[in-house]
């Protein structure tokens, strides 16, 4: 059995022991001192399960060319052929000699 980890002589500890939330006033430089929610570094006013969906799900979604796995591939392939022109030159720089 689990051991609870509630104190009996202040219930509310546990609140008061959560992870705080990361945000940075602008005009004060204060962090925030809600709670941060579970699983996110920030407080619920702070953006926690906030953002635009990924991939299909995205309202913007067309065709996946510009999805961020395609970009990733392209941005691999073009690495990987930059490598192999350069190494077909220097190959072909040491027969020139
Ligand atoms: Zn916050």
């Amino acid at each position: 059995m689990r051991k609870s980890v509630a104190n009996p002589i202040n219930p509310a500890q546990r609140l008061n022991d959560a992870p705080r939330c990361h945000a940075k006033a602008k005009s004060t430089g204060e962090r925030c001192k809600g709670p941060a929610v579970t699983g996110w570094a920030v407080c619920r006013v702070h953006g926690a399960g906030g953002g635009a969906p990924r991939g299909q799900a995205h309202w913007n979604w067309k065709h996946g060319e510009r999805s961020i796995e395609a970009v990733e591939l392209r941005r691999m392939v073009n690495e990987l052929a930059r490598m192999a022109r350069a190494e077909g030159e220097a190959i072909s720089c040491a027969n020139a000699q």
